[in-house]
């Protein structure tokens, strides 16, 4: 992690301006002599118009602003200069390779924050929610991914982690000290510890299921055979969310997906291509993909024509997707009132909640729409609403609790310290990696991949 580097650290593409980052100990020499008319005044955190110049050819490329933040007051820690330039490409790229003729090299991705981490200026679930903060969708996951970032993840841990530790200090100098065993009150007192430890990150980890969700939006396919309406209705859940509806970017002919928000939720809707039995080759392929990305959805939208009996084919499409959350939609409404009977043929398939809309009107889409929000919607947690939003982190806390339950039940066996112990290092090293302590080199690499350049 040596040498100084450069990148652009606003996205490519023409824009009022474009900031190229530069950090590491020859920052400031790199920008004096681009800058040789400003340079040798570069101030600490003082922003200063400069022209930037080509030492080589005497060519001026752009008026600009250089700030400089000088070690350790800045956001690596280490010398930091940032080049507001104006944001044209061309600009930029000229620019960002004199810098690099000049000594620096190509930052890569998420290493300006790694060199902060290394510095201490961040630990690494806070680093992590810098990442989220620009990924961000909505303004809920905004919101969780700026509270990471204050430090909140590493404040909520740090108590259990300390309750953690003298657990395992009491179990080390009875190791050290003690011919006998632990008397049994003591061993009482440290298995009701425990258990309220597992108990306290088990119940962290379940924030995950929300979590979840805030950070990466709910996926709801919507099934049913053809000519129900499921493009109707698909056009009208997104219809009045048009102004934030992006198109994503793979989808094919057959299926589309769009994103819209409901209450501070991204829902990425997919309308599926149909399932039913086929010999066409192609549509099979249809077939396919739709049945995948059913598989690969949080809730499934069946809909079913009220104006219609329900058919073979109907219950066939509910058959088969039993094994997922599903809400049944009845639809066209405007059209026929028979929807109690359609009830009443689907029989026990009606067992998942019930929808009544028209696709076409827009009768019972805002109780649609609370039906798939209502399913997912954050839990009330004593953490302030505070929530895991990272599988990693899931993941870890969860094994921390189960490293934990295996050494309580090590000492209910009255096995050996040694054991017992062994288990509750595991736990501390699995919460240690969550903010960065014990965080190996190559899973950092890993982590700081999902990192843009220039961040
Ligand atoms: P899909 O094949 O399931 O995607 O169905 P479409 O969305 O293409 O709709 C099939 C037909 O039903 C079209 O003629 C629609 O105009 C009509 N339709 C869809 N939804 C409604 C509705 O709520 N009420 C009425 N009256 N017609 C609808």
């Amino acid at each position: 992690m040596s040498g100084t580097i450069a990148a652009l650290a606003t996205p490519s593409g023409r824009s009022g301006i474009g900031v190229i980052r530069l950090s590491g100990e020859n920052a400031r020499e790199i920008a004096e002599r681009i800058a040789p008319k400003a340079g040798s005044s570069l101030l600490p955190r003082r922003a200063k118009l400069a022209e930037i110049v080509d030492p080589q050819t005497g060519q001026t490329i752009d008026t600009a602003v250089i700030t400089y933040f000088q070690s350790p007051h800045s956001f690596t820690g280490e010398d930091v200069v940032e080049i507001s330039c104006h944001g044209s490409p061309v600009v930029l790229r000229q620019v960002l390779d004199l810098v690099l003729r000049l000594g620096a090299r190509p930052a890569s991705a998420g290493e300006f924050t790694l060199r902060a981490l290394a510095n201490g200026k961040l630990d690494l679930s806070e680093a992590e929610a810098i990442r989220d903060l620009i990924e961000a969708g909505t303004a809920a996951a905004a919101r969780q991914a700026i509270r990471q970032m204050r430090g909140e993840f590493s404040h909520r841990l740090s108590p259990i982690k300390e309750r953690l530790l003298d657990v395992i200090v009491i179990l080390e100098s009875s190791l050290e000290f003690v011919e006998d065993d632990l008397p049994t009150t003591a061993t009482e007192q440290i298995k009701s510890c425990l258990a309220d430890i597992e108990a306290e990150l088990r119940k962290f980890a379940a924030t995950f299921d929300s979590g979840r969700l805030v950070r990466d939006g709910i996926r709801v396919a919507l099934a049913g055979r053809p000519n129900v309406g499921k493009s109707s209705l698909f056009n009208a859940l997104i219809g009045d969310e048009r102004a934030i509806v992006t198109e994503i970017a793979g989808t094919t002919r057959d299926e589309i997906r769009e994103r819209f928000v409901i209450d501070d939720i991204a829902v990425y809707l997919t309308d599926t291509a149909g399932l039913r039995e086929t010999g066409d080759v192609v549509e099979k392929i249809g077939v396919e993909r739709s049945r995948r990305a059913i598989a690969d959805s949080d809730l499934c939208l069946v809909v079913i024509d009220a104006t219609e009996p329900v058919t073979e084919e109907d219950r066939a499409i509910l058959k088969s997707i039993e094994a997922i959350p599903c809400l049944i939609v009845i639809n066209k409404i405007d059209k026929s009132s028979d929807f109690d009977e359609r009830i009443s043929e689907l029989g026990d398939m009606a067992a998942s909640e019930v929808i009544k809309v028209s696709a076409l009107t827009g009768a019972g889409l805002d109780t649609l729409k609370a039906s798939i929000i209502g399913r997912f919607r954050p839990a009330e947690t004593d953490n302030d609403g505070f929530l895991v939003t990272d599988a990693r982190h899931y993941d870890l806390l969860i094994r921390a609790a189960e490293e934990i339950a295996h050494a309580n039940d090590a000492l209910s066996q009255k096995m050996s310290e040694e054991i017992v112990l062994v288990g509750l290092h595991n736990a501390l090293r699995y919460l240690g990696s969550i903010t960065g302590e014990t965080t190996t080199e190559d899973m950092l690499t890993r982590i700081f991949l999902t990192f843009c350049i220039g961040k």
